[in-house]
């Protein structure tokens, strides 16, 4: 029988790593962050990882996936992880990971995504087919756009095409109705280990600059000609108004249920942490405009626990922390494998 001391995790130094590995450590386990060169810095001066694995860049994690092996380590995808190495090649890891294989490739499709979330009984933005469709504020989000940088706002497709000329290389976008709401990403944790489901914590981003522009009048925002960006920043928490909970547990557990059945995933279906990110409109409708199918870094202010798994738990418990339990769990009942990829 093996112990969980036997194993080490192991993840890319940026994203939600400090958690993930201060997580891991306080679940008794070894940990490594692989870090670029000349970047790990936090890694070291948190003292969150045993040992530090440099690289040139992200990219060139294969390179050392034989190292981690040697070291029985468990690597944890995250954000940074997908948009680094690519959706499509999380297929080639063959080193032990985190997480329901096949998932990654739902979340990162937009037209997937929404079909998952739709099929699930979720209420989304309406997405316009073309331009000319445009009657109403609709936001454009370019394929692959790193945290929300050169989305636009268009009201009709005359603005549509006046802004879009500013990006002649960008083919891949999608058109989505815009909601007037306040944003709310929502972290679950699905263990299939004790079959439950956890919310674990909400947060809001701070985005640079739809979130400074209120901050000079009307005027001064059309006499300067700012035009509204979503640069993520970082993340704020938030807590929901109690007679909420019910419809966002609601929401985590039918996604949950749905991904059994999608192509290329496992029966096991979504598990470990994912996260519906949602605008909430006056009449408290949930419009969910996308999922992440793995931790999130909204989780980040919460690296000592949030309201939510205070209520549960008697350690502080981040999501990082969860899913260290939930692999040391999975190995005290030789269950290992259900929680790898
Ligand atoms: P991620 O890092 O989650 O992949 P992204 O770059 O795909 O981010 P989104 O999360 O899709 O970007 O959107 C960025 C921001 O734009 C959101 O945080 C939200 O403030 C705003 N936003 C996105 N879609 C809508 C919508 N349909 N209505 C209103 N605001 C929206």
């Amino acid at each position: 029988m093996t112990s969980y001391k036997d194993y080490t995790i192991a993840t890319l130094g940026s994203h939600s790593a400090l958690q993930i590995l201060k997580g891991a450590k306080d679940e008794g386990f070894r940990t490594i962050a692989v870090c670029e060169k000349g970047r790990s810095e936090p890694y070291t001066s948190y003292k969150v990882a045993d040992e530090i694995i440099e690289i040139d860049k992200f990219s060139d994690f294969f390179t050392i996936e034989e190292e981690l092996k040697k070291r029985n380590a468990i690597l944890i995808p995250h954000g940074s992880f997908v948009s680094y190495i690519g959706s499509e090649k999380v297929k080639d890891i063959s080193m032990m990971h985190y997480g329901t294989r096949g998932i990654l490739q739902w979340e990162s499709d937009r037209m997937k995504s929404k079909e998952w979330l739709v099929d699930s009984g979720l209420n989304v933005p309406k997405i316009f087919d073309t331009p000319e469709e445009i009657d109403r504020p609709a936001i454009v989000k370019f394929h692959g756009a790193k945290g929300g940088m050169g989305y636009f706002v268009a009201n009709t497709p005359d603005e549509f095409y006046d802004r879009i000329r500013e990006y002649p290389e960008e083919k891949d976008y999608v058109i989505q109705e815009y909601i007037v709401g306040v944003p709310v990403y929502t972290h679950y944790f699905y263990s299939p280990i004790n079959d439950e489901l956890e919310i674990m914590s909400f947060d809001k981003r701070y985005e640079s600059n739809a979130d400074s522009i209120g901050r000079i009048s009307a005027k001064d925002q059309l006499d300067a000609n700012i035009r509204t960006s979503y640069t993520i920043v970082g993340n704020m928490p938030i807590v929901v108004r109690e007679s909420m909970l019910p419809d966002f547990f609601a929401m985590g557990r039918r996604v949950v249920e749905k991904s059994r059945g999608l192509e290329g995933v496992g029966p096991a279906g979504l598990f470990g942490p994912f996260c519906l990110e949602a605008i909430v409109d006056p009449n408290l409708k949930l419009f969910v405009f996308e999922i992440s199918a793995r931790i999130v870094a909204g989780t980040n202010p919460y690296v000592d626990g949030s309201p939510y798994t205070w209520l549960r738990y008697d350690v502080p418990m981040s999501t990082g922390r969860r899913v260290a339990r939930e692999l040391k769990e999975a190995v005290e009942q030789d269950r290992l494998k259900e929680v790898l990829g």
